[in-house]
């Protein structure tokens, strides 16, 4: 299966609408009287978005993400959550239909290196699956946000939307948490392009590389938790500690984590019920006494 490299929200970024919720009450927060509306489209074409809608639907997976989703944001209007067959690998803030999108094949692309990935180690089938998705949905919530809410952002669009994606997905304090991220790094890692074939067009994109995907959400990762997920970092040493994270990058990851956290908690205060990333106490609570099995570590 050919995967283009920058995959995912690619096809329908749009112009941004006037925002929907401009103002905030007087609490200082914004009014949540939407919900995310989870529904499934048809899949008629390929077999690979049939197979994308069956495990999707089976697993309720819409329905859970409009639920996790909905208690992370306080909404100005219900907003459809759609899984749709699109012909390709995808998935995108729709900006007209004012919902996002998660295309069948995605799921079937996500399914399909779960159980690549899991082979001798069943566990991980889940975290990587959930993790990928998870992440993906995110990322276009992100997209959401800053189009509802008329966020300022710098840099590119699509790097802050990885950064809020990873910061939503940190909130969890389960294995779909940091180890949904680690796996969703690893997912970038597997389905990048060779270098030898980057051309103009790669470069041009408007999202980052895979692989610099894949990098920047192992140093949040492992910015947010450097206590218990040091096994992430190529350490100097004898013996040398191999990890996917270079060590020169890992040095700067706890201060990176902290500066887009609190630059995404400013922005989202009126928006959001959930205190982004990782909670201050879990880094050597909860997620130390949770198997690091579930943490891909190359
Ligand atoms: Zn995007």
């Amino acid at each position: 299966m050919v995967i283009v490299a920058t995959a995912a929200c690619g096809a329908d970024d749009g112009e941004k609408p006037a925002s929907q919720a401009t103002g905030t009450a007087t609490t200082g927060q914004a009014p949540d009287t939407g919900k995310f509306v989870p529904r499934y489209d048809r899949a008629i074409f390929s077999e690979e978005a049939k197979a994308g809608k069956s495990v999707a639907q089976d697993n309720k997976i819409l329905e859970d993400l409009a639920q996790d989703m909905g208690a992370m944001y306080r909404l100005p209007k219900d907003i459809p959550v759609v899984g749709m067959e699109c012909g390709a690998f995808n998935a995108f803030w729709d900006p007209d239909s004012q919902s996002i999108v998660l295309c069948y094949e995605m799921f079937a692309v996500a399914e399909e290196y779960a159980k690549a990935q899991s082979e001798g180690r069943p566990d991980y089938f889940n975290v990587y699956f959930d993790g990928v998705t998870r992440m993906i949905a995110f990322h276009e919530s992100a997209h959401m946000a800053i189009s509802l809410f008329s966020l300022p952002t710098t840099g590119r669009e699509e790097d802050s939307a990885d950064q809020l994606a990873a910061l939503l997905q940190l909130t969890d304090p389960g294995p779909s948490g940091a180890g949904g991220v680690a796996a969703a790094a690893d997912f970038w890692f597997d389905i990048s392009d060779d270098p030898a074939a980057f051309d103009a067009d790669t470069f041009a994109d408007e999202h980052s590389l895979s692989q610099v995907r894949g990098y920047n959400l192992l140093c949040w990762v492992y910015g947010a938790l450097p206590d218990v997920l040091s096994v992430l970092v190529t350490m100097p040493g004898e013996p040398e500690q191999e990890g996917r994270l270079p060590y020169e990058r890992a040095e700067g990851c706890v201060d990176e984590y902290k500066q887009m956290r609190a630059a995404w908690a400013t922005l989202l205060k009126p928006y959001i019920e959930v205190e982004l990333g990782v909670s201050d106490d879990m880094g050597t609570t909860t997620m130390g006494a949770q198997p690091t099995t579930t943490i891909p570590t190359r």
